[in-house]
């Protein structure tokens, strides 16, 4: 998406009302953010996120305050074009409750390797730091919230 980036702290998002670049730290995706310049609150990303390289994804998953939801894809996997626009709804529905990413498995083929990815699209959610669940297949937005939902609710010590 156009206007938001990715910085070594968090997201650096643009304010619909003057246009004013601010930083979204990780630590603070479930907070209430003002703009620095006009105070008007920020709308949390309510889109799906492209990471384009490890680090990102790792101090993503390490500091986000919210479940962060990771889309494994890749551009020749016909099944997740057909879920890449219930994933989108999902990342505008759960907006300011959870991040939803995106990581192509051809691009990022050390985080495939890594997760064992070995089927896709693979939806893998994660909260505190690391993966507390994961699902194979294309599946409806209602049933994507569904598993989001029972993924961060069942309690992981
Ligand atoms: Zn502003």
């Amino acid at each position: 998406m156009a206007n938001l980036e990715l910085d070594d702290r968090g997201l650096v998002v643009s304010c619909a009302s003057c246009g004013q670049k601010n930083l979204l730290a990780y630590g603070r995706l479930g907070d209430e953010v003002r703009c620095g310049r006009c105070r008007q609150p920020l709308k949390a990303p309510g889109e799906p996120i492209e990471l384009h390289s490890t680090a990102d994804f790792d101090r993503l998953v390490a500091q986000a305050s919210v479940p962060v939801v990771v889309d494994y894809w890749a551009p020749w996997c016909g099944p997740c074009r057909m879920v890449a626009p219930e994933i989108a709804k999902v990342a505008a529905r759960k907006a300011g409750q959870a991040l939803v990413v995106k990581v192509n498995t051809d691009e990022l083929v050390d985080l495939g390797q890594r997760y064992n990815v070995r089927s896709i699209p693979m939806l893998a959610v994660f909260a505190g730091g690391r993966e507390v669940a994961r699902t194979v297949g294309a599946r409806p937005a209602e049933q994507i919230e569904a598993f989001i939902g029972q993924s961060i609710a069942v309690p992981h010590s």
